[in-house]
């Protein structure tokens, strides 16, 4: 296919003009029946390079996606834009005999181009042997990280799908994509993919208009925050705390301290938490107290800042959670408090796991604080740890953040690493 009718094809589907990034080079890729490999940090444009190509081949593109919420986003999203219904489908348990047939008929009618599934739901064998009946144009795993241990988001149900896929069919190219930079995670989901040589596309994970500071936690980190929070008075601003108990109490204080704040965690009913979600998204709150249970899937444009109340376990967990400030390439305040205390604290809640799983938390944790205690370029640190060169003299970005910009006088012997 000609590079013109990709364009074409661009806009006649999704309305734009130009390709993001890879896109187009991956997209290619997928129509030329290459096992491809997509790593791209979040807000990259992931989605269309599977959408794409799944709508102008013939067959069914298999997608796997760890959350039911955004498969569903999805494919209300490609229906509206299609004049013929059932062009996406999601397959999953919440669906009843009647629909489960209308889903299986357009599939078999060559109307579905795009299927939706879970991975839990590729296990029924019913499942597995009407879709090795099928023209399947390719596989596509979505939050291919999930698949490693290494990974921020482990989901063993990932392990069984090379084991499916082969069921499935013989020759059918897989497609991997993630925002996991880390060598060691893609290492993990090219082996338990089984893809073969992937066409590999790496996006810069960097994010110039992020600004990252770390701050010693002291007695005084609620003041720190109101503080904070006050100088960027009216912004929207996102509190990471690990604990619900400490999102309770912070919400509570920063009301009392004259800041429109509301707290998200997992403990609330699931009325409450959609309640807060929305009065954070319609700009009724400015400020959102949460657990890591926040934030997966939102894309809220205009967030200032993020602030860690404590330090979270793994750099790429820091990448992510800050990663939220700043989409629209406006400002971003990424603020972390950090005290080694708080590091014994996240030790000591791995000590029930797994020896391996604790292994594995134990350096991603090294690691963090590794970063948190050097003096070296944060931006600088960060992206050397996903496999990335960065020069601050040169590269976008180069004096945002606290170590640059604010040199610490006494270097300790330590920070001497050359990066
Ligand atoms: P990811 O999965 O990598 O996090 P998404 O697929 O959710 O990213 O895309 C992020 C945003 O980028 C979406 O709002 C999407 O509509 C937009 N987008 C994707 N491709 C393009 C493009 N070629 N031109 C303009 N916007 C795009
Ligand atoms: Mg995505």
């Amino acid at each position: 296919m000609s590079e013109l009718n990709l364009h074409q094809e661009l806009k006649k589907y999704f309305g734009f003009d130009e390709f993001k990034g890879l896109q187009e080079e991956v997209i290619k890729s997928i129509i030329g029946k290459n096992d491809t490999f997509v790593i791209m940090p979040t807000g990259g444009g992931k989605s269309l390079c599977y959408q794409l190509p799944a709508l102008i081949q013939e067959g069914t593109a298999i997608v796997v996606s760890p959350l039911i919420a955004l498969m569903k986003n999805q494919v209300d999203a490609i229906e509206a834009l299609s004049d013929q219904n059932g062009v996406a489908h999601v397959l999953n348990s919440s669906l009843n005999k009647t629909q489960v047939k209308q889903v299986k008929s357009d599939i078999a009618n060559g109307v579905t181009k795009l299927l939706y599934v879970a991975p839990e739901s590729l296990t029924k064998e019913e499942y597995v042997d009407f879709l090795k009946q099928q023209t399947i144009s390719f596989l596509a795993i979505d939050e291919a990280h999930c698949i490693s241990e290494w990974g921020h988001d482990f989901r063993p149900e990932y392990r069984n799908l090379r084991k499916i896929i082969g069921r499935i069919g013989d020759n059918i190219p897989i497609i991997g994509l993630t925002a996991t930079a880390t060598p060691k995670v893609q290492e993990d989901i090219i082996k338990n993919l089984g893809m073969e040589n992937p066409n590999t596309f790496k996006a810069s994970f960097n994010r110039p208009n992020l600004y990252y500071e770390i701050r010693p936690k002291t007695a005084n980190v609620d003041a720190d925050i109101i503080k904070f929070v006050k100088q960027n008075d009216g912004k929207s601003g996102i509190i990471y705390c690990l604990s619900r108990k400490r999102v309770e109490q912070l919400s509570q204080t920063l009301q009392v301290n004259g800041v429109n704040a509301i707290p998200y965690h997992a403990g609330l009913d699931s009325k409450t938490r959609a309640k807060h979600q929305d009065m954070f998204l319609m700009e009724d709150a400015d400020v959102v107290v949460a657990t890591i249970a926040f934030g997966m899937g939102i894309d809220k444009p205009d967030v200032r800042f993020v602030i860690h109340n404590d330090i979270p376990k793994s750099i790429e967990s820091y990448y992510q959670e800050t990663g939220r400030a700043g989409r629209d390439g406006g400002e971003g305040h990424c603020l972390a408090f950090y005290s080694y205390k708080d590091v014994e604290k996240l030790e000591k809640f791995m000590s029930g796991k797994p020896v391996a799983e604790q292994e594995i938390g134990h350096a991603l944790l090294q690691e963090i604080v590794a970063f948190a205690e050097s003096s070296i370029s944060r931006r600088k640190f960060i992206l050397h740890y996903f496999g990335e060169e960065f020069d601050n003299e040169t590269g976008d970005g180069g004096d945002m953040d606290d170590n640059v910009r604010y040199p610490k006088k006494q270097k300790e012997a330590k920070d001497d690493v050359v990066l």
